[in-house]
């Protein structure tokens, strides 16, 4: 049976070996298809008593002799990688229609199915990816390689793609009115430039010519360092949820993921990267920084977050701390129902959603700005008794809208410490000290190179 398609695909005309074995490619494991090719030629030769003829090379009407170019293929998309830093590969082949044509047109011949064995394009992926990772010592990766090499059989030239490189790490925000990314001044669209009364032109006032809102933001202040540092054209910052510009980020910091577009190096050392960012700003600190997959990017940007504050909070009346303590314990493990806040954009639709408190808990604070007739009295122990001011601590569940929980946003957030409390509270500060993963931890060693 087997027999007899090769007894039939041989009587073709001229065929090299690989194309005599690759319809037969799903025959046997541990084979290439050359040696499959060969072994079936001389099977042949052998029940029909006839001398042997090895098989053709460069006049096979199936390839035209392209089976036995794939050393020189894979030179050429050595070549083509000199200049790029890799342990990943994949190789692509657009063949031309004419070889698959005649690989369709030998089974038909042969008796075989259409879809018998392989196709040309799989094997020269296979046989030239072989050779090229012998050659540079690299390994191939079908999911997510380093780089692409795309062989153009007819054209004769080797595309080659280079997949971004990623680095994660933590970053802590020391300062307040610095967003997480870069924002454009919308009154210029990040030109810098405006109209002016004559007709001229003139620096935007809206941002004084910079184009950006702020002149410093995280992204600005690490993106280009890493992009240097990996010899990409392109940095881009994946944070791990958004950050309202007036909040610091201290305590442990926030999760993010720099991708950099085309590296031309991604052995980088994440340790100099920290100290070379130390050294230029004063603004933020990052740490931890370890080079990642790309599966990363989704990790950070996806995965529910769970995230500690710390609010500095002004009362309308003065609070016992005693009272602030009781509230606070009420709001313990409490489920939150909350209204898309006020604050939002109401041409959002108006929601109702719930977000568990998991921790909380209130200190009052000296208040600097409370003259001699203010209520604020010290216990025996120095601690304040009553007061206008206060710190709340909250770890809370990720979408927790934090501000709301505490100013209580007119009643469409139910409990509130407001609500509760009885009296009206302004938020003078919010800073961010964790942002955790909440069912697991951001880092887990799947998603990092080394
Ligand atoms: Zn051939
Ligand atoms: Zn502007």
């Amino acid at each position: 049976m087997i027999l007899d398609a090769a007894r039939k695909a041989l009587a073709t005309g001229p065929l090299c070996d690989p194309c005599l074995g690759r319809p037969f490619a799903d025959r046997s494991f541990g084979l290439t298809n050359d040696q499959r090719g060969r072994a079936l030629r001389t099977t042949v030769t052998l029940a029909e008593d006839e001398p042997f003829e090895p098989g053709e090379e460069s006049d096979c009407w199936v390839c035209e002799g392209q089976c036995s170019r794939y050393d020189l293929w894979a030179e050429r998309a050595a070549e083509a990688l000199a200049e790029v830093d890799f342990s990943t590969y994949q190789v692509g082949t657009r063949a031309p229609p004419l070889i698959e044509e005649n690989d369709a047109l030998l089974r038909a011949e042969a008796g075989l199915p259409e879809d018998a064995g392989e196709l040309f394009k799989s094997e020269c992926n296979r046989e030239v990816g072989k050779r090229l990772g012998a050659r540079t010592g690299t390994e191939v990766d079908f999911e997510r390689p380093d780089v692409l090499c795309m062989l153009d059989i007819q054209r004769e030239t080797v595309e080659v793609q280079v997949n971004p490189a990623f680095l994660y790490g933590r970053y802590r925000k020391l300062e307040r009115d610095i967003p997480q990314t870069e924002w454009p001044c919308s009154a210029c669209g990040s030109t810098g430039k405006e109209l002016a009364p004559d007709g001229g032109e003139r620096n935007c006032r809206g941002c004084g010519g910079s184009g950006y809102r702020y002149d410093d933001s995280v992204e600005g202040l690490t993106a280009p360092i890493v992009r240097e540092a990996m010899d990409g054209s392109e940095g881009v910052f994946h944070g791990a949820g958004r950050e309202d510009v007036d909040a610091k980020m201290l305590g442990t910091g926030r999760p993010f993921v720099l991708e950099v577009k085309h590296p031309r190096v991604r052995d980088i050392d994440p340790e100099a990267i920290e100290s070379a960012i130390e050294e230029s700003t004063d603004l933020i600190e990052v740490e931890g920084l370890r080079r990642a997959t790309h599966t990363m990017v989704e990790r950070v940007k996806e995965l529910e977050a769970s995230k500690t504050y710390v609010l500095t909070v002004r009362f309308a009346e003065p609070v016992s701390q005693s009272n602030l303590e009781e509230v606070c314990e009420a709001l313990l493990g409490e489920t939150i129902s909350q209204r898309t806040p006020n604050r939002v954009d109401h041409r959002r639709a108006d929601i109702v959603r719930t977000r568990e408190v998991y921790a909380i808990e209130g200190t009052l604070e000296a208040d600097p700005a409370a003259d001699a007739e203010s209520n604020a009295s010290e216990g025996t122990t120095g601690s304040l008794r009553e007061g206008r001011r206060a710190t709340i601590e909250v770890h809370g569940a990720g979408g927790l809208y934090v501000k709301e929980l505490a100013h209580g946003d007119e009643g469409r957030t139910e409990p509130s410490l407001a609500g509760l409390l009885s009296v009206d509270i302004e938020i003078e500060a919010l800073d961010v000290l964790a942002v955790e993963g909440e069912d697991e931890p951001f880092e887990r060693s799947e998603f990092f190179l080394d």
